[in-house]
C-alpha cells in the first residue's frame, strides 16, 4: 500500500465499504477535492491537467452549468410525469442536432440505460435479438448491455445471440479499404446468426471505437457497414456516449463523420457535464413499436434539473465555440505528438478526430508490437508531471486523450513536452 499514512488510511476506508468493486486509478490513488476548467486539485493542493475526463466536457464545474443546476434544483426537482417547459425546451434543442428523421427522444440517467433501451427498441422493431458488436467494445453495465460488451468478458465466448467482429482498425491492419473489410466481417457475422436461427436485430458500435483503440479514419468508413445492416433488415445503433456533443470537432455527432444516418442514437457522459444524463434518440415509429409492446417509465430520466443541466451544456458548446476549438486544438495537439514521434520509436501512431485522440505505444514502429508496459509507464510518468491520462484498446497500449473541450494550445504544449520528457526518461529510449 501507499507509504503516506493519510493516503493509506483513506484507501483502507474506501476498501472497507466498497471492497473489490471499487476501481481506482494509480497504485497511489489520488484524493481529489475539486476541479475547475481543465484542472483538478487534490487534497494536498496539487493541480493536475486533465486530459482524461470526457464527462466534464465543457470544463469542470463550469459556472453556467452549476448555476443552471442550482437554480432549477431550488425551483422544481421531480420525476417526469408532469409537463414542464425546461424539459420540452431541452428536448427540442437536443433533437435539432440530429438529421431530420430522428425526431423523438427518451431520456435516461446513464449510457448503460440508453443502450439497454436501444437493444429493446431494436428487438421490438425487427423481431430479432441478435446483435453484432466490435471485439473490445464497451457499451455499459446492465445484464443485457454486458452481453454486448466484449471488453467485460475478455477471453470468453460471446453469448449465443451476440457476434463479435474486429474493429475497423487502421494501424496494424491498414489494408486497402477499411470500410469494405469492416462491412464484410459484419456480413459474415449476420450470416452466422442466421445459420444459428437467431434473427438479426442490429449493429451497435461506438462511432469512434474508443475502447477498441480510437479509430476515426478514413471518414466514411462506416457507410458500407450501415448498408449491409439495412440490407439484412437490421438497425444501426450509434453509441455516441464517447464521441458525441462536439468532441470530434468536425461534427456534433461521431456518426456524421461517416455521412451515415443511424436508426437509433444513444448518448450519455458529456450530456450533463457530470450531472447524470443519458438518452436515446430515434424515429417516432420505432418508439411507438416499442411502447406498444412494453410499458416503459424512467423516474429520473430527463427530470427538470437534468434538463436544465443539459440545456446549459448545449448553450456553452455553442457560445464558447467548443466544437471549433476541439478541431483546432485537437489538430494542433496531434501535430505536436507526431512531431515528438520523430524522436521516440515508441510512438507508433497518433490518430483521432478533434479532442478525441489515440496515442499508440509500441516496442518499435517496424514490428508494431503493442507496449502496454510503456503505456503504463507513460501514464505514471505523466502523473508525476501533473497530467491525468488513461489507456484503452485491446492491449491497453493506446493512450486515450480526451480533455475538456475548453483545452487550449498552451495546455496542448504542456502535454506534448511532458510526453517528450517521459519518453526520453524511459530506459529503452
Ligand atoms: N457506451 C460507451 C461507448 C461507454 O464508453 C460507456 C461508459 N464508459 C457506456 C456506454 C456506459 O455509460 P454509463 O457508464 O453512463 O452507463
Amino acid at each position: 500500500g501507499p507509504a503516506d499514512p493519510e493516503l493509506r488510511a483513506a484507501l483502507q476506508r474506501r476498501m472497507r465499504s466498497f471492497g473489490s468493486s471499487s476501481v481506482l486509478f494509480y497504485q497511489e490513488p489520488i484524493r481529489m477535492v475539486r476541479a475547475e476548467g481543465v484542472w483538478m486539485i487534490d487534497a494536498d493542493g496539487r493541480r493536475y491537467l486533465d486530459v482524461y475526463n470526457n464527462v466534464p466536457s465543457v470544463g469542470h464545474s463550469h459556472p453556467a452549468v452549476v448555476a443552471a443546476i442550482s437554480r432549477q434544483a431550488a425551483q422544481l426537482n421531480t420525476h417526469t410525469r408532469y409537463l414542464n417547459d425546461v424539459v420540452d425546451s431541452y428536448a427540442e434543442r437536443l433533437l435539432a442536432t440530429f438529421p431530420e428523421p430522428i425526431s423523438q427522444l427518451v431520456l435516461t440517467c446513464t449510457g448503460s440505460e440508453a443502450n439497454d433501451l436501444a437493444l429493446r427498441i431494436a428487438g421490438a422493431a425487427t423481431g430479432g435479438c441478435g446483435f453484432v458488436v466490435t471485439e473490445s467494445a464497451y457499451h455499459g453495465n446492465t445484464t443485457a448491455v454486458s452481453d454486448v460488451s466484449p471488453s467485460s468478458w475478455p477471453g470468453r465466448q460471446p453469448p449465443a445471440h451476440v457476434r463479435v467482429v474486429p474493429a475497423p482498425e487502421s494501424f496494424r491492419d491498414p489494408g486497402d479499404d477499411i470500410g469494405a473489410r469492416f462491412a464484410r466481417s459484419i456480413e459474415q457475422a449476420i450470416a452466422d446468426l442466421q445459420r444459428a436461427g437467431i434473427g438479426f436485430a442490429g449493429l451497435l458500435v461506438d462511432t469512434i471505437f474508443s475502447s477498441d483503440g480510437v479509430y476515426a479514419d478514413p471518414p466514411g468508413f462506416l457507410a458500407a457497414a450501415v448498408d449491409v445492416v439495412h440490407a439484412h433488415g437490421g438497425l444501426f445503433i450509434a453509441d455516441e456516449v464517447q464521441p458525441g456533443f462536439g468532441r470530434t470537432g468536425t461534427a456534433f455527432w461521431g456518426f456524421a463523420r461517416h455521412g451515415v444516418e443511424p436508426d437509433i442514437v444513444t448518448m450519455g457522459k458529456p450530456m450533463g457535464n457530470g450531472f447524470p444524463m443519458g438518452g436515446v434518440a430515434t424515429r417516432p415509429e420505432l418508439i411507438d413499436r416499442f411502447t406498444a409492446a412494453t410499458k416503459y417509465f424512467n423516474t429520473f430520466g430527463g427530470n427538470p434539473v437534468a434538463a436544465a443541466a443539459g440545456l446549459a451544456v448545449l448553450d456553452v458548446i455553442r457560445d464558447e465555440g467548443l466544437m471549433d476549438n476541439a478541431s483546432r486544438v485537437g489538430g494542433y495537439l496531434m501535430d505536436g505528438l507526431r512531431e515528438i514521434g520523430n524522436r521516440h520509436i515508441q510512438i507508433g501512431d497518433v490518430r483521432g478526430s478533434g479532442l478525441f485522440i489515440g496515442l499508440e505505444l509500441v516496442r518499435d514502429r517496424e514490428t508494431k508490437t503493442p507496449a502496454p508496459e510503456i503505456a503504463t509507464a507513460v501514464i505514471n510518468g505523466l502523473r508525476e508531471h501533473g497530467i491525468l491520462i488513461g489507456a484503452a484498446g485491446p492491449f491497453g497500449s493506446t493512450l486515450k486523450i480526451r480533455p475538456p473541450l475548453c483545452f487550449t494550445r498552451d495546455h496542448a504544449d504542456i502535454v506534448v513536452s511532458a510526453c517528450d520528457a517521459v519518453l526520453k526518461a524511459l530506459p529503452a529510449d
